[in-house]
């Protein structure tokens, strides 16, 4: 299982819903939270991965 990095929910990693981002791919339950995570990937990705390696400010 993956976990929706918008809304949270745990989502199976065959949906066709998805997107890549510094080269990790993310999975999400629906078409919204897909375009929601597409406007702003960096919000979503940093919050739902801590050790992203980036600092955080
Ligand atoms: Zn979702």
């Amino acid at each position: 299982m993956a976990r929706d990095p918008v809304c949270g929910m745990e989502v199976r990693e065959d949906v066709p819903h998805r997107s890549e981002y510094e080269g990790r791919t993310y999975y999400f339950c629906c078409r919204g939270c897909k375009v929601e995570f597409d406007r702003d990937p960096r919000r979503y990705a940093e919050s739902g991965d801590p050790d992203a390696g980036e600092s955080r400010h």
